[in-house]
């Protein structure tokens, strides 16, 4: 029977590639969105299509009861969780930190560090031995800017990632003998639309030939990383922090 994976934030960019490279490998994926409905559901016919299995689910991960909707909703049409990918996550309007007002702080963490929590506590309940569950994955999609600070004008976003790393590091213990394997995997410039606020993909283009590799990375790089991580070949791997950043 095929592995269930919840992919948050799949309607685009990083989150897409990993939720149709699950689907390639066999994995039943539910493809969370916030807003994009269209998209999501152009994926889900895709992967239906192909002879894979998908459905799409809106909710808003940065608030707990639609979090806990998003697993309710997987619970009963796929069946119980093996894999989370926490990947959505947004960078906001760049802003000098003496310039942040505090909803647009609230909510950068809100999206990247609470709705993880949410998530992941709702994962724990069904994966973790401790409730009867039968072990599974967790991969948190972090950021490079968690160590180098990130582009300019992204400190709130550096710092959310930089909260995320440590919640990876603090939940791999929490869980190690429960048979969930939780971990990071923290792209470097990546070609998605999260850049629309830093200049788009004219902006990628320059930043990308500063990247000692040449060039800015592909969301399918990251999503090889990010499927191999919750695959039982890394099965030794936890608590782990991996960069997918071409060298920078
Ligand atoms: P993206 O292209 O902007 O896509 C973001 C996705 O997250 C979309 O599917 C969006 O849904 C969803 N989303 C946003 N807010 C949400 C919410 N509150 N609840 C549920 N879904 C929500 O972003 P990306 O570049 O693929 O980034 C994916 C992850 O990788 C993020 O955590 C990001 O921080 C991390 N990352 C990216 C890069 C990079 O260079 N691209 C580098 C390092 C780390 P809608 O389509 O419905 O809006």
């Amino acid at each position: 029977m095929s592995k269930v994976m919840i992919v948050t934030g799949a309607s685009r960019g990083i989150g897409a590639a990993i939720a149709q490279l699950a689907a390639q490998r066999d994995f039943s994926v539910c493809i969370n969105y916030a807003r994009n409905a269209a998209i999501a559901d152009a994926m889900v016919d895709q992967i239906t299509q192909a002879g894979g299995k998908a459905i799409a689910v809106r909710a808003d991960v940065s608030r707990k009861e639609e979090a806990v909707h998003l697993f309710q909703e997987v619970d009963s049409r796929l069946g119980t969780v093996d894999v989370l990918m926490n990947n959505a996550g947004i960078i906001g309007d760049p802003r000098l930190v003496e310039d942040l007002d505090p909803a647009a702080l609230q909510q950068i963490f809100a999206v990247n560090v609470y709705g993880s929590f949410y998530c992941a506590g709702e994962a724990v309940k069904r994966m973790s031995t401790r409730y009867g569950g039968k072990g599974g994955a967790i991969v948190n999609l972090s950021s490079a800017a968690a160590r180098h600070g990130g582009l300019p004008k992204e400190v709130a976003y550096a710092a959310s990632k930089g909260a995320l790393d440590s919640f990876t590091l603090a939940l791999a213990k929490e869980v190690a003998r429960d048979g969930v394997r939780v971990n990071a995997v923290r792209p470097g410039l990546i070609a998605t639309d999260i850049h629309d606020a830093h200049g788009g993909r004219e902006a990628i283009a320059t930043l990308g030939a500063t990247v000692p590799i040449g060039r800015p990375g592909a969301a399918s790089e990251v999503a090889e990383t990010a499927l191999w991580l919750a695959s039982p070949a890394a099965s030794y791997i936890h608590g782990a922090l991996i960069d997918v950043s071409g060298g920078r």
